[in-house]
């Protein structure tokens, strides 16, 4: 193996590590806004039921105070029909607590359309109010980690950085900056084996003229379909390479 392609490959592997660590850091800030956005809506819809729950939990209260006293009224007017000397106005009374009961019927009715309300807003209020505290802890959470992660990346990157350097010593400038526009143009593969007469890159046939040329090693070469560098691997020395 041509020891460019040799130091092709180890460049390969720096900067493949290296081109991984920058994606993920710089998708983090997505992935949590994502998350952030999600938390935000959670928090908006549980406080929104949780306004509309405190107004039915104040119109509930009224409405119960308001029976109470009704009923304490008739109580009280029961209590005094037993005073009442004649008839028309033990009559007139009679009515009138006939006329409150009506009207408490009709509060009763009201309570309990309020009550059915009440308990759908108040369970949809404890799951709203339970899915955001989840989604906020989460989010807490992982914004914790993902700053100390931050940190960690620039600091692997530098070193990765460092190591690529020494590795592109070995190898010219204009060939460096060569296999750099294949890394970046082929999405981190710029250097690959040919095998069986296919560019294992772009899986496309290599003509058999240049796949015995490849395996001369006396130079490098691209395929012609994704420009990618070939080279000829037999099986000892990807054995090698693996160890
Ligand atoms: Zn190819």
């Amino acid at each position: 193996m041509l020891k460019d392609v040799k130091t092709m490959i180890l460049l390969q592997e720096v900067m493949f590590k290296i081109k991984a660590l920058e994606d993920e850091r710089n998708a983090t800030p997505e992935k949590i806004a994502d998350q952030k956005n999600e938390m935000l809506q959670a928090e908006e819809e549980f406080t929104n039921l949780s306004s509309e729950f405190e107004e039915l939990k104040k119109q509930r209260r009224d409405l119960e105070y308001e029976l109470e006293d009704e009923k304490e009224k008739i109580e009280r007017s029961k209590a005094r029909l037993m005073t009442i000397k004649t008839n028309r106005e033990y009559f007139a009374m009679l009515k009138e607590i006939d006329m409150t009961k009506r009207m408490n019927r009709q509060k009763e009715e009201e309570l309990l359309e309020l009550m059915i309300r009440y308990e759908e807003i108040e369970s949809r209020f404890n799951s709203a109010k339970e899915r955001y505290e989840t989604l906020k802890g989460k989010y807490d959470g992982n914004m914790e980690e993902i700053k100390k992660h931050m940190k960690s990346f620039d600091s692997d990157i530098a070193k990765l950085q460092k190591e690529k350097d020494q590795i592109a010593k070995n190898l010219d400038s204009n060939k460096t900056k060569r296999f750099e526009i294949v890394f970046k143009r082929r999405n981190g593969i710029a250097v690959v084996p040919a095998k069986n007469y296919i560019c294992t890159g772009c899986n496309m046939n290599i003509p058999p003229q240049l796949f015995n040329m490849i395996q001369k090693e006396d130079r490098l070469y691209e395929c012609p379909n994704c420009s990618r560098i070939l080279y000829y691997e037999n099986d000892k020395e990807r054995e090698a390479l693996k160890g």
